[in-house]
């Protein structure tokens, strides 16, 4: 699968390229990763066994600025899979026109089944051994898939250990206590919250009378459906790797939480239907927020969607031939590089401060967050009414012209 992405990814980069006229030097530099790195591990578990593991970090392209990404653990993540994670990076970051690069990083692994000291010693050893590439100036880890604050806190750690002093800047998704930012861990929930409103207000949906279907229920769907439902939309369904449940007068989110850090899955909450993740994906809902993985919405099922928009809070959830099908069909789709920066954009926020040593207040840092996201927003839908083109070429072209732009500027030596 993650070969596939890779080459979707690229085929988008060319496409929109050729559309633009690109100079072929950069259309060239843009289909390959900078820099990859893959690493094989020693980890000592619990009872005592050697076990060795592997992971990758790669920036794939750091002209306009270090690269920038999170890093997944995940039993199945591969090589490609990081290198197309890593191309969105870049993109993502030259959409919403912050100053960095993309990276991304990952460890085939599973997280759920690590003790809490497995995982500290694992994510140590990662990042010792990937601390070649790491520095608040060259490459910023920040968490993804299967990670979180206490991770990147070890990252921080571990590369200060390194050092012989604090060094903040080098991750973002910080604990508070340690240097991160206010508003941090609902930044990408809080983007897409901000993308669905524009999308709402630019289709004349209103949200107050709009219903919400969300896939993945970890950082990004947990935020994205409690922040839309406090700006009154009713949230019908939810589900995560075990399944979902329906409800179509609406879900008690808090409730489903609390389930989910009980039993680690939504699955037989009280008041709802159970039902399957293809089921949610097709549910008649104005909004459809696919907040998972890739490659959800697909040939295969992408005609029995039914929302009238979709926000990718997920990267790549969607496949190219299920795109066309969703735009023959009047679905509008915001895409992941624009939908889901938020992260992205509070991660720069908390870089900002932390390598300043001046924190701001949580309002400054949703203020902030809601210009850069709707600068963006129109930039990309401004672009897409006068190109004729659909959201995600427009976010392209965009993104594209800037990483053209700027690499010219730096130009090739010799
Ligand atoms: P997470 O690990 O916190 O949550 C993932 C959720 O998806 C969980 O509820 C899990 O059960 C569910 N899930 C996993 N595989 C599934 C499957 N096959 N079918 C249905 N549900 C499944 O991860 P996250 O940080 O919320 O990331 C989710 C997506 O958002 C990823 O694509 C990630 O790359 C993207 N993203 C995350 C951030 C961030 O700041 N965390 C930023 C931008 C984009």
């Amino acid at each position: 699968m993650g070969e596939q992405i890779f080459e979707n990814v690229r085929k988008l980069i060319n496409d929109v390229c050729f559309r633009i006229n690109i100079d072929e030097a950069w259309r060239l530099r843009l289909n390959e990763c900078e820099r990859e790195l893959t690493v094989h591990f020693p980890v000592k578990m619990d009872d005592g066994r050697v076990k060795v593991f592997t992971g990758f970090r790669i920036v794939h392209n750091d002209t306009r600025g270090p690269g920038k990404g999170g890093i997944r653990y995940h039993p199945d993540v591969t090589l490609d899979e990081v290198r197309a994670l890593a191309a969105l990076m870049t993109l993502k970051t030259a959409v919403v026109n912050i100053p960095y690069g993309g990276a991304k990083g990952a460890v085939v692994c599973d997280p759920t089944t690590l003790s809490q000291n497995e995982l500290e010693r694992l994510t140590r050893r990662y990042t010792a051994e990937i601390t070649i590439l790491l520095g608040p100036k060259s490459d910023i880890p920040a968490p993804d898939i299967g990670t979180n604050p206490q991770i990147m806190a070890w990252i921080m750690d571990t590369y200060s250990m390194g050092k012989g002093y604090y060094v903040a800047a080098v991750t973002t998704g910080k604990p508070i206590e340690i240097g991160g930012t206010k508003g941090r861990f609902k930044a990408t929930g809080r983007g897409c919250m901000i993308s669905a409103l524009l999308a709402a207000k630019h289709l004349g949906i209103n949200p107050r009378e709009a219903t919400v279907a969300v896939q993945g229920f970890g950082n990004v769907g947990a935020a994205t459906a409690n922040l839309l439902a406090r700006e009154g939309c009713r949230v019908i369904a939810i589900s995560d790797i075990k399944g979902g449940v329906y409800n179509p007068k609406g879900l008690d989110l808090e409730g489903l939480l609390a389930r989910t850090r009980e039993t680690g899955s939504v699955i037989g909450f009280k008041d709802a239907e159970t039902i399957t993740n293809a089921d949610l994906l097709g549910l008649q809902c104005d909004i459809l927020v696919p907040a998972a993985i890739e490659n959800q919405i697909v040939k295969a099922n992408a005609g029995s969607v039914k929302a009238k928009l979709i926000i990718e809070g997920a990267n790549a959830p969607t496949s190219p031939e299920a795109d066309r099908i969703l735009g023959d069909n009047g679905i509008f789709v915001v895409p992941d590089i624009l939908a889901n920066a938020g992260g992205v954009i509070i991660s720069y926020l908390e870089w900002v401060q932390s390598l300043q040593s001046f924190f701001w207040d949580e309002a400054e840092v949703h203020n902030y967050l809601k210009k850069i996201m709707t600068n963006a927003f129109a930039d990309v839908l401004g672009i897409s009414q006068r190109e004729k083109a659909d959201m995600r070429t427009a976010a392209y072209m965009l993104a594209l012209r800037r990483l053209a732009a700027a690499m010219a500027m730096r130009g090739i030596f010799p």
